[in-house]
């Protein structure tokens, strides 16, 4: 089983995860929580590159490859594996993030930043795709609590709305890859969404 966890930042999304590796572990499954570059080595020099380029003189073309060698190396060498030997794989953002910040946020377009992702997941789809709908106020109210407001200045209301709208076009565009989950509510109301989303 490949879950897939999507979302703005703020929606909640590592505390549901936490909540989740609970569950399957209290039902004896073998389970591996992973997100990119999934602390694979290639992976994680890659995802440098990205980060040390950042603000600087990168092309959107080569972040958004570069986020795609990072998912191959992670997709081929941890969530591959994993998956043959019948684990519940859980990974914190996957193809529909690289969709939202490098196909619409970049302005790459969805197709394209898509076509080179397909080239890179040895063909794999997530059984299950969370989305944690969230609004963008509220998620950034959460974000500037857990924060003391430190990244507020950097992380402005407009870019949230941006990432949101994003995800709805992604979604208006391919629903039936997405399960939509409320959240909005309590950590427990969401959690019982999130079990009854994946059966
Ligand atoms: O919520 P999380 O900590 O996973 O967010 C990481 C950040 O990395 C996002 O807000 C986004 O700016 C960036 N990101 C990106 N492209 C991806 C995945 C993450 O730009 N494909």
């Amino acid at each position: 089983l490949f879950i897939t966890i999507e979302g703005p930042d703020g929606a909640g999304k590592s505390t549901q995860i936490e909540q989740l590796k609970e569950h399957f572990k209290n039902q004896g499954k073998d389970i591996v929580i992973t997100r990119e570059p999934g602390g694979t080595e290639i992976s994680e020099k890659i995802r440098d590159i990205i980060l040390d380029n950042a603000n600087t003189a990168m092309a959107d073309t080569t972040e958004a490859l570069l986020y795609a060698a990072s998912r191959a190396q992670h997709v081929h060498q941890k969530i591959i594996p994993a998956l043959k030997k019948g684990k519940v794989v859980i990974c914190d953002r996957f193809v529909h993030s690289s969709l939202v910040y490098q196909g619409i946020g970049r302005g790459l377009g969805v197709e394209e930043v898509k076509a080179i992702n397909n080239f890179a997941i040895e063909g794999i789809k997530p059984d299950v795709t969370l989305f944690f709908d969230i609004s963008p106020e509220t998620a950034l109210k959460r974000k500037t609590k857990n924060n003391e407001g430190d990244r507020l200045e950097n992380e402005k209301v407009d870019f949230h709305k941006r990432v949101y709208e994003g995800y709805k076009r992604l979604i208006e565009k391919y629903p039936e890859e997405f399960t939509i989950i409320d959240a909005n509510g309590t950590i427990e109301e969401i959690h019982k969404e999130v079990i009854k989303a994946i059966g």
